[in-house]
């Protein structure tokens, strides 16, 4: 087992900065299994896999795991697959829904939202504001024409409320100042998405890890700088704004700015926060101003 080709590449102290990094990972199904495995085999050391569902035989067309492993849990699936890989890594596994573990989310270095829910969205950019904990979000779009990935560190740039106000309800392009059509959310609160090919899913999720990566590496020379906090990645001709397409495999940056009027990261929250006077927010208003109907679990398990 040798790590000589990725020192050779990162450089040898970046790769035992990354061997201390711990990484959240929620929702291990196509998108994040192979956003687990990728940043394995770059030599992150510590992982914290979330999810509370079983490998189907139906999953392993578009999952890093196999037939193998029908019947275990998605979480210890993926842990057995970063072993493989990385014998060393440490990985804790929490199987059930991120909103009865978010303790899990605390002493970590940057978080991968692999969920399609926009429900569980908000509530991990609630948990990771409060933490100050930097997450990378991605969506795949219906059959998988594209899919985006945004970066959102608190109070740095937008929320995902912010963020999903902008890009999610027929986006305006601060370029083409034009309506976006894609990724609109259906009448779940999830992004209408038509499973596209596992190939689809991996554009966009080697996006995501690659993101994760450079900012975990931000403050070294291996940094690589990125033109904004959003990618928008085309598997096949997207037309992401009237008469303005990207070609298959071709992908186009833009910059999300923070809505000072935000419900969740404003100005008006953050003084509040200042003086600790915080009103309890309520996710229904906030999905309710979003446009999102969010159906509610039937057990709702709250974490102490
Ligand atoms: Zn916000």
């Amino acid at each position: 087992m040798t790590w000589d080709r990725i020192a050779g590449k990162l450089g040898k102290d970046n790769l035992a900065l990354l061997a201390e990094k711990r990484v959240g990972i929620v929702g291990l199904g196509s998108g994040g299994s192979f956003v687990a495995l990728s940043l394995a085999m770059s030599g992150v050391g510590h992982f914290v896999l979330i999810d509370p569902d079983v490998l189907e035989a139906g999953n392993v067309v578009r999952h890093a795991a196999d037939l193998r492993d029908v019947g275990k849990p998605k979480v210890t699936a993926v842990a057995e697959l970063i072993h493989q890989r990385a014998p060393n890594a440490v990985v804790e596994t929490r199987i059930g829904r991120i909103e009865a573990n978010l303790d899990a989310l605390d002493h970590l270095d940057v978080l991968i939202v692999g969920v399609d829910g926009e429900g569980p969205k908000y509530v991990i950019n609630q948990a990771c504001l409060a933490r100050d904990l930097t997450a990378i979000y991605a969506g795949v779009y219906e059959r998988g024409e594209g899919g985006d990935v945004c970066i959102i560190q608190p109070y740095v740039g937008p929320c995902y409320a912010c963020w999903a106000a902008e890009l999610r309800e027929g986006l305006v392009d601060p370029r083409a100042d034009v309506e976006l059509d894609y990724g609109m959310i259906g009448a779940d609160g999830t992004l209408e998405a038509e499973p596209g090919l596992w190939l689809d899913v991996v554009r966009v999720a080697a996006a995501q890890a690659d993101m994760a990566l450079s900012y975990l590496l931000r403050a070294t020379d291996a940094r690589k700088p990125l033109p904004g906090n959003t990618i928008i990645l085309a598997n096949n001709m997207l037309e992401i704004a009237e008469g303005h397409h990207l070609l298959p495999f071709s992908a186009e940056w833009v910059q999300i700015e923070r809505d000072p009027h935000c419900l969740v990261c404003g100005d008006a929250v953050r003084a509040d926060r200042l003086q600790e006077q915080q009103p309890e927010l309520s996710l229904d208003d906030l999905m309710q101003e979003a446009g999102i109907s969010l159906e509610t679990p039937e057990e709702e398990e709250q974490s102490s």
